[in-house]
């Protein structure tokens, strides 16, 4: 389990600034619900904490960051390619092992895209893929989580299902949510950002909906 420690960070696009000084650390078995309304800096944040975290975290990015063109098999297999030689996930390109496949259908039948296992991702609806990209980051289950509306494309049950299969993966996260009610329920902490600063900073279990809605 891994934490991180942000000090006095900024961001700024064409030299304005739209992100910080901002400062938060986030301690090992931490779950953080990052909420803010649209242009809040949510998604600029997350990837300064991804950077920051030298590949010791693992990112369910908002784009998601798949190849189209591959099954989504592949795209789930190629969150373990640094643990095999070259051969081996050459192989599995082609034709691939028993083991990869007794250990990743059983993700893409939880979040139920089994049918969908040897489809091009191409050929995907977006909540289908936004699920591809959650099958791929459960498969990984190293470090810290860091996920960007990782359920934006998906319904209310799915959502909660995809919530609580991240949130028994993966003891530390970060996750942007714009749904309030999910922040609340799948948190330990929730923290506001507003005009790139933080607003709220708050253990979840001491918030209600109506202290958050003022960030929206
Ligand atoms: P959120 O994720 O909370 O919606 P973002 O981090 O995407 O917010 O954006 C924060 C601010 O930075 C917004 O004002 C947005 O317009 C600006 N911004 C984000 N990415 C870029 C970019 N690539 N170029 C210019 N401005 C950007």
């Amino acid at each position: 389990m891994t934490g991180i420690e942000l000090s006095e960070i900024t961001a700024s696009f064409g030299g304005e600034r739209v992100l910080g000084p901002l400062s938060f650390a986030v301690t090992p078995g931490e779950q953080v619900a990052l909420v803010g309304k649209s242009g809040a800096g949510k998604s600029t944040l997350m990837r300064l904490i991804y950077q920051q975290s030298n590949g010791g975290a693992t990112l369910i990015p908002q784009d998601l960051g798949l190849v189209h063109a591959l099954p989504v098999f592949h795209n789930v297999y190629m969150a373990q390619l640094n643990r095999h030689p070259t051969w081996y996930n050459v192989c599995t390109l082609v034709r691939p092992f028993q083991r990869e496949r007794r250990e990743i259908m059983p993700l893409l039948e939880q979040l139920g895209i089994n049918e969908k296992q040897w489809a091009p991702v191409a050929s995907l609806s977006g909540g289908q893929r936004q699920r591809v990209a959650i099958a791929r980051a459960l498969y990984r289950n190293s470090g810290m989580l860091l996920a960007d509306e990782p359920v934006s494309a998906l319904d209310g049950p799915m959502a909660h299902t995809v919530m609580a299969l991240l949130q028994e993966s993966y003891q530390t996260s970060i996750v942007a949510l714009h749904d309030i009610e999910l922040a609340l329920r799948y948190s330990h902490r929730i923290i506001g950002i507003q005009d790139g600063r933080i607003a709220l900073d708050e253990p979840s279990a001491r918030l209600s909906e109506a202290d958050i809605l003022p960030l929206y």
